[in-house]
């Protein structure tokens, strides 16, 4: 047995099915070796059967769950977020162990989980509420009414966020769910529903099936018309399949898919600022974020300067072991992403590489800070999702805002974008993105008060507060005969 201190060994091996912990047989476990570390586990994997029994307890228990009043469901998940912050460190470890994410990245995300649930329990009165209206011929109630049991598809690249902000909504719309997170990241998502376990989940309403027997699993339970929601968070390749599993009964779905977004420096920005703000949000979580910048646009005339203040900053990055307190950017979650980076930032593509320097004896797949500088904006080191610490950075003719917008909405996804400038020229820029999200002279777009989620390829539905609640609430409509 593995003897790793931040292992929750009492769930190696283990499922929560209807609100249980539950073994599993030998035939259904896997090992799971942690990126960035010597120590290998036995996970449960789940089985499609186990999926539907998973099913089978949600939809057992929804209707007493869609009755229960709300006080009585944010009582649960007020509980749940006294547990996050009592065990935010032993999940943060958590964390580092399954993903290679640098501690204080994994401290940031015990806290964005922190904060994303105190929003949507201030948030779910006014979601929940039904709504008065009508005119002489018909008076008109609106009801929001639970969906459904739902399916939590969710990723690993924020194994504890994504996957609380999902549950944390769905429970507070009255749905009872089935989880399926990541096969590289099952231990977080089972601390995560034993933490609402503890907090007082009655039977039946959670589960979490971590598998990567995924594709067998959508179908057996797309193919169950008891399943009236899915709500998935990873790749667009996968997304599609979602999508087209969910034709057969049509459960609602939210998609919150890929993203490749641009980062536009208008001819007015500051520009050292804006560099350094790119620059801290791309090695964020090893650059590993669906929001991550992914390209840099640059007015013709800076772009000389603009090319030596990140040539600067990539040579003064270092890989270095996640677990060091100092560690701002540690390995990528595996060889093959590695690969796929240095092939992508060496091209052809036509720019000039700088990188930064890996820490001798850093563990897992190290990529070092990588720049890529003036290269053809067709080239994939463009055109592709990067999901690692590169960053091409690219001109735009003439310094002319026009072409920067038509560079930076030249591709097929539309998640996050970010403007650096004064407001006569970034408002422009905001208004022309084709993106669900702009951030404005900062280097983040994520906030628990603000809608989350894209348009294109990057999905569609909103995650955060009303709109994410709402997307497990049907709307219904009672219109009766004015008195
Ligand atoms: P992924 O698409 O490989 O996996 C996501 C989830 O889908 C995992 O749970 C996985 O097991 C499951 N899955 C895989 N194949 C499946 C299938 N055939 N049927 C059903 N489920 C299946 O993504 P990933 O590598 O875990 O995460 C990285 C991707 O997620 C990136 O593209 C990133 O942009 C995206 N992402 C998007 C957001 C967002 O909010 N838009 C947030 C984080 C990550």
């Amino acid at each position: 047995m593995p003897s790793h201190p931040d292992l929750p060994a009492h769930l190696l091996g283990t499922l929560i099915i209807g609100s249980r912990i539950v073994g599993v047989d030998r035939g259904d476990l896997a090992e799971n070796r942690g990126p960035v570390g010597p120590a290998a586990w036995p996970v449960a994997v789940a089985s499609p059967e186990h999926a539907l029994r998973a099913l089978d307890a949600a939809a057992a228990a929804q209707p007493a769950w869609a009755r229960a009043p709300l006080a009585e469901r944010a009582a649960v998940v007020r509980g749940y977020r006294a547990f996050l912050a009592a065990e935010a460190e032993a999940l943060a470890r958590l964390i580092v162990l399954e993903t290679g994410k640098t501690i204080t990245d994994a401290r940031a995300e015990v806290a964005v989980a922190g904060a994303v649930v105190d929003e949507l329990l201030a948030c779910a009165p006014a979601a929940v509420e039904a709504h008065e209206d009508g005119d002489r011929s018909a008076r008109i109630t609106t009801l929001r009414a639970p969906v459904g049991p739902a399916l939590l598809i969710t990723p690993w690249n924020f194994p504890l966020a994504m996957a609380s902000r999902k549950v944390v909504s769905a429970l507070l719309a009255g749905c009872a769910f089935v989880l399926k997170p990541s096969e590289r990241t099952p231990l977080t998502a089972m601390s995560l529903v034993e933490g609402l376990l503890t907090a007082g989940l009655p039977e039946g309403v959670g589960s979490v099936v971590p598998s990567h027997r995924s594709a067998e699993i959508l179908a057996a339970l797309t193919g169950d018309p008891r399943l009236r929601k899915i709500s998935f968070t990873g790749s667009t390749a996968v997304g599609r399949k979602v999508l087209a599993a969910s034709t057969t009964h049509f459960p609602r779905v939210g998609l919150e898919l890929g993203g490749n977004a641009p980062a536009v420096i208008c001819p007015s920005a500051d520009l050292e600022e804006a560099v350094r703000t790119i620059w801290q949000a791309k090695i964020f979580n090893n650059g590993q974020a669906c929001t991550s910048p992914n390209r840099v646009l640059v007015p013709e005339s800076a772009a000389a300067g603009v090319y030596e203040l990140f040539r600067a900053a990539a040579e003064a990055t270092t890989v270095t072991d996640p677990w060091e307190e100092s560690a701002r950017l540690g390995p990528v979650i595996g060889r093959e992403s590695a690969d796929r980076l240095r092939r992508l930032a060496e091209g052809p593509h036509g720019g000039a590489v700088v990188t930064g320097g890996v820490a001798p004896g850093t563990p897992g797949a190290a990529v070092a800070a990588t720049v890529v500088l003036g290269p053809d904006p067709a080239a994939g080191v463009c055109a592709e999702e990067l999901f690692g610490p590169v960053l091409p950075v690219v001109p735009y003719p003439g310094d002319d805002l026009g072409a920067a917008l038509e560079l930076a909405n030249a591709t097929e996804y539309g998640l996050a974008s970010y403007v650096f400038g004064d407001a006569a020229e970034t408002g422009l820029l905001a208004a022309g993105l084709d993106a669900g999200m702009v951030a404005v002279n900062r280097g983040g777009v994520s906030h628990p008060k603000a809608a989350f989620g894209g348009v294109k390829h990057s999905g569609y539905g909103r995650e955060n507060g009303v709109e994410g609640l709402r997307e497990f609430l049907d709307t219904r409509t009672v219109l009766r005969p004015v008195p």
